[in-house]
């Protein structure tokens, strides 16, 4: 192991306190204590999800279990979006302020709302978007970074469908504040891209999904490995609300129905369904219900433990850097 302080250093390290540029994304159903602290202890950012938890008075508790497991930095993610039952999200901002969370990622629309409460509680904020325009009203609204999402990745990529390696670059060009690279990233190859992109660390969701630590059946991890980079399917495109998700019967389902022409939530609801989701990462039946995997899925082909696949990252991020590119010049 390296000797502290001989780490690789970004604003994105050093705006969150940890030692490699590298977050864990927010995943509904799977961003849990277990997952997040080990993120977290492998010197990451470990992400918890709020509105996994059915309530903030049971965010409070999971945050209070995560703080049994790790005394590293982590962060809360709420996510913005349309959902089929109403969601208190000033609740949950307020129990997030009440146990002291020091960092925020807000997704899926602006955070404008609660940003005078999350900035008076001195808490940092990372909004992660899917377009230039929204981080730089991030930027403006007093977010400290922006995670820039490409059209690669698992959830909600959002309707422009620019792949990170345009949006990065431009991203970099329009902000001041660090970038985090989101969608698509999986290895050190993808930090190294990262970071030449004009980005300061790199964001995983799906990657870590398939960790001896995720929270979540062996069959979900499983199946990650055993599927390619075609793997996914956007459905709710015709709601403008596009996500993506593994294809599985489910997905194809959706997407048959949404072809038909004109479909309501209401009508996709039952499939939809974030709560029948949920039982896949339970039971193990991959089939059960929708459940979010980006394009990267191809590029997992292993279930290391959190520790290794960070180490493993950065190392190879470091080597990429300080060997291959070097040697390419003069
Ligand atoms: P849910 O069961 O409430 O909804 C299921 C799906 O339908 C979600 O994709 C939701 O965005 C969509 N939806 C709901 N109402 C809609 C409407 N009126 N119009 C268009 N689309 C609608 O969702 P959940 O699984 O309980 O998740 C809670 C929230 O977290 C949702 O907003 C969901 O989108 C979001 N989420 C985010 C990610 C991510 O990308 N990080 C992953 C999973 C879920």
């Amino acid at each position: 192991m390296k000797q502290r302080g001989t780490y690789m250093k970004t604003r994105v390290t050093k705006l969150l306190g940890i030692e490699h540029p590298v977050i864990q994304g927010g995943m509904q159903w799977v961003s849990k204590a277990e997952l997040a602290s080990a993120v977290s202890e492998a010197g990451g950012l470990g992400i918890l999800t709020a509105l996994t938890q059915p309530g903030p008075e049971d965010l409070v508790k999971e945050i209070r279990r995560m703080r049994a497991m790790t005394v590293k930095p982590f962060g809360v993610n709420l996510t913005l979006l349309p959902t089929l039952k109403p969601v208190p999200y000033m609740d949950y901002v307020e129990a997030m302020i009440s146990e002291n969370i020091r960092i925020v990622e807000t997704a899926g629309r602006s955070p404008e709302e609660f940003m005078p409460r999350f900035l008076d509680a001195g808490i940092t904020v990372i909004h992660k978007c899917t377009s230039v325009r929204h981080a730089v009203k991030a930027q403006k609204i007093g977010c400290a970074a922006a995670s820039v999402d490409g059209f690669e990745c698992a959830g909600h990529p959002g309707e422009d469908d620019i792949p990170g390696l345009v949006l990065l670059p431009l991203a970099a060009d329009a902000l001041s504040i660090p970038i985090i690279a989101s969608g698509g990233f999986a290895d050190g190859r993808g930090l190294a891209a990262a970071l030449s992109l004009g980005a300061d660390g790199i964001n995983m969701g799906t990657r870590f999904l398939a960790t001896k630590e995720a929270p979540v059946h062996d069959n979900v991890k499983k199946a990650l490995v055993d599927a390619d980079e075609r793997k996914s399917a956007l459905i709710l495109r015709t709601l403008k609300n596009s996500a993506r998700i593994y294809k599985n019967s489910v997905a194809d389902e959706i997407l048959a129905l949404e072809g038909r022409g004109t479909i309501t939530i209401e009508e996709l609801a039952p499939l939809v369904s974030g709560a029948r989701g949920r039982t896949v990462y339970e039971t193990g039946d991959i089939e059960a219900g929708v459940w979010s995997a980006g394009m990267v899925a191809g590029l997992i082909r292993d279930i290391p433990t959190v520790r290794d696949l960070v180490t493993r990252i950065v190392r190879e991020a470091e080597d990429i850097i300080a060997n291959r590119l070097k040697n390419m010049i003069g």
